[in-house]
């Protein structure tokens, strides 16, 4: 179906598509946005559908977001019908992927003969086919990485065939596939980052706070307003308004928070005197294990 996607895998979060040969789909060019490609998705096509099963989709927050918030579900009714917690190759995180049915072809439970029953708010793998994008840590390349982009070709789809040309950045735009990148981007960032540490495990609260920030916004806006946490981090006024009511907002909050938590970079800003008196309750509980003493002492 239009827009389908096809032969992204959970491990594709890899960011290494020239380098895995893994999968014969992919097209070893490195593309721009302005490479063009032959391509069109639509009922008429024989292939119809086909791809909509035994796929790995993961749903990275705002995927989930938007199809949980279509469907009118709680993160929790949405996990339960139709999602499966994963441990993510190589970053050890957990993820949500979308089920697969259990019919012999293990359909996507969305996908119908007339095409996506969710098709407006289809995950990001579904809009990027063929056109997937990729980043590279490269030190050289501005920001230290290096995006662009690669074909996907399955021999199955006859999308190729059809006489209708596109650029890539014509085929994003088509697809929606910015925005959801725009919206997911921080938390890619943290994937790449957290892939970066090998095999090390974090501790299991860092799991749980990566968790609740991708996957469930209504707890984390609970979190933000009924903790300790605007007493913590110094955040405007304005931004605090928007975060109240905006998801795009809350999820930017999560994504700096985590990476603070989590890597200990100073993406939020500690308020004057937290940070002394956080270290004043340190003092004090060595002080009761260590008996008035420190622990050099
Ligand atoms: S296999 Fe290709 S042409 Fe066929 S439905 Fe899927 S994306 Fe469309
Ligand atoms: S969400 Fe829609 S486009 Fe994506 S696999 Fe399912 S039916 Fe196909």
């Amino acid at each position: 179906m239009k827009g389908k996607k096809k032969g992204m895998q959970a491990e594709d979060f890899d960011i290494e598509p020239l380098k895995k040969s893994k999968s014969d789909k992919v097209v070893p060019v490195k593309l721009t946005e302005s490479s063009r490609f032959k391509f069109r998705c639509h009922k008429g096509v024989k292939c119809f559908t086909a791809c909509c099963s035994n796929i790995n989709i993961v749903l990275p927050p705002y995927d989930l977001l938007r199809l949980r918030k279509r469907l009118g579900m709680t993160t929790e009714d949405f996990i339960n019908q139709y999602g499966e917690i994963e441990i993510l190759a190589k970053t050890l995180l957990p993820v949500i992927t979308l089920k697969m049915g259990t019919d012999e072809k293990k359909s996507c439970p969305f996908v119908t003969p007339d095409g996506c029953t969710v098709y407006e708010d289809r995950p990001s793998n579904c809009r990027y086919y063929p056109a997937g994008m990729a980043t590279l840590r490269k030190k050289d390349a501005e920001g230290g990485k290096d995006e662009f982009y690669f074909m996907v070709k399955e021999d199955h789809c006859k999308g190729f065939e059809e006489d209708k040309d596109w650029t890539v950045a014509e085929w994003r735009k088509d697809q929606g596939a910015d925005l959801y990148d725009d919206m997911n981007r921080g938390w890619m960032e943290i994937l790449i980052k957290k892939k970066s540490f090998g095999e090390k495990e974090f501790p299991e609260i860092k799991n749980r706070m990566f968790f609740m920030v991708s996957t469930n916004t209504d707890y984390f806006r609970e979190f933000v307003f009924g903790s300790s946490f605007l007493d913590t981090y110094d955040i405007p006024q304005e931004r605090i308004e928007k975060v109240r009511t905006d998801d795009a907002e809350l999820l930017k909050l999560g994504y700096e928070w985590l990476r603070s938590a989590m890597f200990a970079e100073e993406t939020l800003k500690i308020k004057d005197g937290v940070a002394d008196a956080r270290k004043d309750r340190a003092d004090a509980v060595l002080r009761k294990v260590y008996g008035g003493q420190n622990k050099e002492g």
